[in-house]
């Protein structure tokens, strides 16, 4: 069969490699001068900063994971300890690791009573049935009563463990205050915590997409390609890219949820497309702040996560990624990266989110001589999000795809790379069992 796939992030890249390793002849169009989408990598100055994705996180991706054992990629992932600080709002640190929950029952400021909540929501939590594949959109929906984290939290975590355990996490994940989140997904995170590890490819997370395509010899990969429409043509497509037209049999789409709505407007019912374009993406910000000498070589933590009862706070991370990933520094160089809360932004110029990035990174980790760079991500749609109602809304849009299309992408979960590459492994299959 001839394959198109439509967007070159990790989820197309995966729905490239299960259809090529399947046998159909795949063409993949990309938008953009490389693949990746929002995991990959910008060059600056002998640095390599991340535009977007951070980590993988071992056996919480086991989609992922296993792709990249069966490429021989796997063993290639540098682990990250990722060991933190809380920084109170006095500035006092409590040290915790940022992947292991239990550490977080160690800090004084939780009360015994509080901890003793904490742990019987755990084991209640262990004991329930809940979401065995949190990145199924299907299974999701049948878990969602409609609640939000926020509620979910201060009820059977209490006011204080919300503020110390489950509101950083969740800033430094996504950004966003928990009340916007629905509640299938982080708590499927939490039941599954104990297989957690962080750790990046040598090159970044978006070499996970470079590895599908260099482990899929013969996908015809076409950068700076953006598919401008797509046409029904009989049993087949036409697929309309810089002028020149592409016959397939069928369609992988993995693109954001908007482009998708775009592409397919005249292929699928209106109310489908308005699914797919209401699909919420938040705004987000990072900053980038690069030292070609490391001004903290000994500080004993790799990122700060602010913390405070009912504070506001703009920054919900500070991270040194010289010890996230190695590689990504020049040798005795590091960055700090400045992670932004979602709300904020939305009063705050490019020139105020600098101003306070160097402020939170001085709070940090201490001061430093000016750096040889300050670089803003500023994105109007950075990480999907998954309020109450999100899973079942996105879910039943895959019924109303026209024979031999499929949707890919991180928005049918919740924002990571394996709610992409499980999408993207999906349609492949899906479209390969459609047609044989
Ligand atoms: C700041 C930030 C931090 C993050 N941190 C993490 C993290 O630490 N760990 C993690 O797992 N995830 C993280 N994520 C989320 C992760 O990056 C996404 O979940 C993942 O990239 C989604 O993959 P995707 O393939 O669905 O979409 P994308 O990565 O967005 O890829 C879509 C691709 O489609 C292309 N495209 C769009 N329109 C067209 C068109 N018309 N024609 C051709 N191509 C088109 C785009 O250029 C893009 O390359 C982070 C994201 C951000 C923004």
């Amino acid at each position: 069969m001839k394959v198109v796939v439509i967007g070159g992030g990790p989820a197309g890249c995966a729905a490239a490699y299960i259809l090529k390793k399947n046998g159909h002849e795949v063409r993949l169009f990309e938008a953009t001068d490389c693949v990746g989408g929002r995991t990959k990598q910008l060059k600056r100055d002998g640095f390599s900063l991340a535009t977007g994705a951070l980590f993988l996180m071992g056996g919480i991706y086991p989609r992922t994971s296993a792709l990249l054992r069966e490429m021989g990629r796997y063993q290639e992932l540098v682990p990250w300890g990722g060991a933190a600080q809380l920084a109170d709002k006095d500035n006092a640190r409590y040290p915790v690791s940022f992947v292991s929950l239990p550490s977080y029952l160690r800090i004084p400021v939780l009360s015994l009573g509080d901890k003793f909540r904490v742990a019987m929501a755990g084991i209640r939590l262990l004991l329930s049935p809940g979401v065995k594949n949190p990145f199924n959109g299907s299974e999701l929906s049948a878990f969602d009563k409609g609640e939000n984290l926020e509620d979910w939290s201060r009820k059977h975590l209490g006011d204080r463990a919300y503020e110390y355990i489950m509101r950083p996490l969740m800033d430094f994940l996504y950004a966003v205050p928990a009340s916007w989140l629905s509640t299938p997904f982080p708590l499927a995170i939490i039941q599954q915590a104990h297989k957690m590890q962080l750790s990046v490819p040598p090159g970044g997370v978006g070499q996970v997409s470079e590895w599908f395509i260099q482990g899929s010899p013969g996908v015809q990969v076409h950068l700076s390609s953006r598919v401008e429409r797509v046409e029904r043509n009989g049993k087949a497509y036409t697929v309309f890219a810089k002028g020149e037209s592409y016959e397939a049999d069928g369609l992988v789409i993995a693109t954001e949820a908007f482009v998708a709505a775009d592409l397919l407007k005249q292929l699928i019912p209106a109310d489908a497309a308005q699914k797919l374009l209401k699909t919420p993406y938040t705004d987000y910000a990072h900053v980038a702040i690069g030292y070609q000498k490391n001004p903290w070589p000994d500080f004993p933590a790799d990122l700060v996560l602010p913390v405070g009862v009912r504070e506001v706070r703009k920054v919900g991370a500070i991270v040194l990624h010289s010890r996230r990933h190695p590689s990504s520094v020049p040798k005795g160089g590091e960055v700090a990266g400045v992670y932004f809360n979602t709300p904020p932004l939305a009063t705050m110029s490019d020139d105020d989110i600098k101003r306070d990035a160097l402020a939170a990174v001085a709070q940090s980790f201490g001061s430093a001589p000016p750096p040889s760079f300050v670089h803003l991500f500023r994105y109007d749609r950075g990480l999907t999000i998954a309020g109450p109602g999100h899973y079942g809304t996105l879910d039943s849009v895959h019924k109303e795809m026209p024979k031999g299309v499929y949707l890919a992408g991180d928005y049918f979960s919740q924002a990571g790379v394996e709610a992409a590459v499980f999408s993207g492994e999906r349609a492949a299959l899906m479209l390969h069992n459609s047609r044989g």
